[in-house]
């Protein structure tokens, strides 16, 4: 019997470039999801990146919603990938599930971003990132894009347009669309407050703070008075204006996997008093990547 054969990657042939479609390089798409939204799919579905580029990783959560999820969204792929066009095909796709111990409730929007719940859900969140970006990155993957399970709708040239810029990582700003009772009107208004720069009000409550404590962007006893990106969008500006980021969300972000593979990943834990995604963008800084955030590049949160 001849032995297995050992195969050899040369990880710098892997492009990771301002022109990926030409390069063929692939796109990992990193979805946490805790519920199933045909929003998110159809979206994902009309993503113009050549789908045989793209493979799709997905985590949830082991209880009754998370069941549900993986039920909905199992019967989508087995249309996409099965009976659906060819060219809607994407490469792979791998379902993770996992349980949290102590197990998350499922929290509504109000419930989930009071402060006192934030900290275990924070820490919670970013083991599952890690778990899924630890069991999915592979030797051929030149992106990974960070992508929620409530986003549902972006331009369909999102991974293309965020690519172009050949940044570390790399985020739009993620609205929410709403029905304004004042004007009677549907509306939108900011959603992702953790795409962020620093600030020195910011530093200092940091510096007092005890070693395990973190800083939470976006709420009223907690001014940082950090700039955030959700409020530097301008109408009618150039979509594809830049801006350096300190901390970064996860609703959508186009990482380099090289940043990924030189160990940056979602601290579950207070690092520089930061958690999860905004710690990430801290990891990434000390290793030498810069964050660069698109305030009029806008992609859309579900609304609950
Ligand atoms: P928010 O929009 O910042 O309030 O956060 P979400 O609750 O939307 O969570 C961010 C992402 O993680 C979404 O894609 C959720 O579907 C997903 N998510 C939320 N809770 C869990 C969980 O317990 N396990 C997993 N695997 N994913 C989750
Ligand atoms: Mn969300």
């Amino acid at each position: 019997v001849a032995p297995p054969p050992v195969i050899h990657y040369n990880l710098n042939n892997v492009t990771i470039s301002a022109n990926p479609v030409e390069n063929k390089e692939n796109v990992l798409i990193l979805t946490p999801m805790a519920r199933f939204y045909q929003g998110y799919w159809d979206n994902l579905l009309q993503l113009t990146y050549p789908h045989e580029l793209i493979t799709l990783g997905f985590i949830l959560p082991k209880n009754k919603e998370g069941n549900a999820a993986t039920t909905e969204l199992q019967k989508q792929i087995a249309k996409t990938q099965k009976s659906g066009p060819e060219k809607d095909r994407f490469k792979s796709i791998i379902i993770l599930r996992q349980d949290f111990d102590p197990p998350l409730p499922s929290q509504d929007e109000g419930e989930r971003h009071k402060m006192q719940n934030q900290r275990g859900r924070r820490a919670a969140m970013a083991k599952a990132r890690n778990s899924l970006l630890f069991t999915t990155l592979g030797p051929s993957t030149s992106w990974v894009l960070w992508l929620d399970a409530d986003i549902i709708e972006t331009p369909r040239t999102l991974i293309q347009d965020l690519a172009r810029h050949d940044k570390p990582l790399t985020a739009p700003n993620c609205f929410q669309r709403y029905y304004n009772t004042d004007t009677k009107k549907m509306d939108e208004r900011p959603y992702d407050f953790n795409n962020w720069q620093d600030s020195p009000t910011a530093q200092e409550i940091a510096a007092k703070m005890g070693p395990d404590d973190i800083l939470l962007e976006g709420y009223a006893d907690m001014a940082t008075y950090r700039a955030l990106m959700a409020y530097m969008y301008k109408e009618g500006e150039d979509i594809h204006q830049e801006v350096p980021l300190d901390g970064v969300g996860g609703t959508a972000l186009l990482v380099k996997a090289d940043v990924h593979r030189d160990g940056a990943m979602f601290p579950a834990f207070s690092f520089y008093h930061l958690i999860e995604t905004e710690g990430f963008a801290k990891m990434a800084k000390r290793l030498g990547w810069q964050a660069t955030g698109l305030p009029n590049y806008k992609v859309y949160h579900y609304n609950e």
